[in-house]
């Protein structure tokens, strides 16, 4: 990997010199985003560091399980306390995120930050938020990143336990299980190495995907019964779902995760959408197949961004008008999108 090792090195002199250490993920975290956040939070506690761990708003429930989920901070939940950390930090390091929207409410605070800053990513085209920007947009998750920036500076020693559960959570949750086309031979090589410290990939797999509510099981079968239109002459499927619907389906965070790459597998279709109906704006989350940039409609059109494949963006206006939308903006792109 280009330049991992000097970076490591600058990473690590950042480290050394630095007494109190912010970890930052994403708003609405994921798996990579909590995972490369405790992994890299254990990994510089076992070397004696003070490090705090802060996310814009409250993670998902099936992620709670992870080994020091609980010691994030949430923004949205206690501002008081995260401003401080905010303004005692010395370093901040934001996880698998380079755009400064992409803190929420704490972006403010966290830009105006005199702390040293360091991002560690791999979305496309990182914002200049940082002092040091590690990108990496080849990478199938920024778990697998902070796996190789740790086994770099500890020349291979196996990671801990919980280092190691986090890193691989990252790593199933942003490749869907090793169903999606992001991870390379040097993940597997990866995996394995995770696999060979005792990590209970059974165990893991049942906590993530494994944990959902009946009323979740209910709410996808409305959405493929009555909420999936299917547009075969454009290749491409949408879900949307309203707030009443989320409502009659007693909605609790993280139950319309994966709704949106159900679409994918139906033949011939390549590009899927799901919109959700939130508190004034539509949150849409993108999906596509093969060369297909899904990340051009949400940055062109969504106010979003994200990677090839997989993107989101949000937009202000009501579902109905967001949905017009969406079709005149999907029938002006998707000749430039579909060549064959
Ligand atoms: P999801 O559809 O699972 O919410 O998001 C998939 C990916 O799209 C995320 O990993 C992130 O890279 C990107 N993404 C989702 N929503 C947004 C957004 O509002 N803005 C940007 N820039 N990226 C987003
Ligand atoms: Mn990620």
């Amino acid at each position: 990997m280009k330049h991992l090792s000097k970076y490591a090195k600058q990473l690590s002199k950042f480290f050394e010199v630095s007494n109190s250490i912010l970890i930052i993920s994403h708003i609405n975290p994921d798996g990579d985003a909590t995972g490369a956040q405790l992994a890299l939070y254990h990994y510089l506690v076992a070397k004696g560091k003070q490090v705090d761990m802060m996310a814009p708003n409250y993670l998902q429930e099936f992620l709670k399980w992870m080994d020091g989920s609980s010691l994030v901070n949430v923004f949205i939940g206690n501002k008081r306390k995260c401003r401080k950390l905010i303004e005692t930090a010395d370093l901040i390091v934001m996880v698998d995120f380079n755009q400064p929207n992409r803190l929420g409410e704490a972006e403010k605070p966290v830009m105006r930050s005199v702390a040293r800053k360091v991002v560690i990513d791999h979305h496309l085209d990182p914002h200049n938020i940082a002092d040091l920007i590690v990108s990496y947009p080849s990478m199938c998750s920024t778990s697998e990143l902070v796996y190789e920036i740790i086994s770099c500076l500890e020349n291979n020693v196996p990671l801990s336990s919980p280092c190691a559960e986090a890193v691989y959570t990252g790593i199933i949750t942003d490749t869907g299980n090793f169903e999606y086309g992001s991870f390379t031979p040097r993940t597997m090589r990866i995996v394995a190495d995770l696999l060979e410290t005792g990590l209970n990939r059974e165990r893991i797999k049942d906590l993530v995907y494994n944990n959902f509510s009946a009323d979740r099981m209910r709410l996808m079968g409305l959405v493929l019964n009555s909420r999936m239109v299917v547009l075969p002459e454009l290749r491409s499927a949408y879900i949307y779902l309203t707030k009443a619907d989320l409502e009659a389906y007693s909605y609790a965070k993280g139950d319309t995760e994966g709704f949106v790459n159900m679409p994918l597998s139906i033949k011939g279709i390549v590009f899927s959408t799901m919109l959700v109906e939130k508190d004034g704006f539509i949150k849409l989350s993108f999906r596509s197949k093969g060369a297909f940039p899904s990340n051009e409609i949400a940055a062109g059109y969504f106010n979003g961004g994200g990677h090839l494949n997989a993107s989101g963006g949000e937009y202000y206006d009501t579902l109905e008008n967001t949905v017009g939308y969406f079709l005149k903006v999907l029938k002006e792109n998707i000749g430039r999108f579909i060549y064959e």
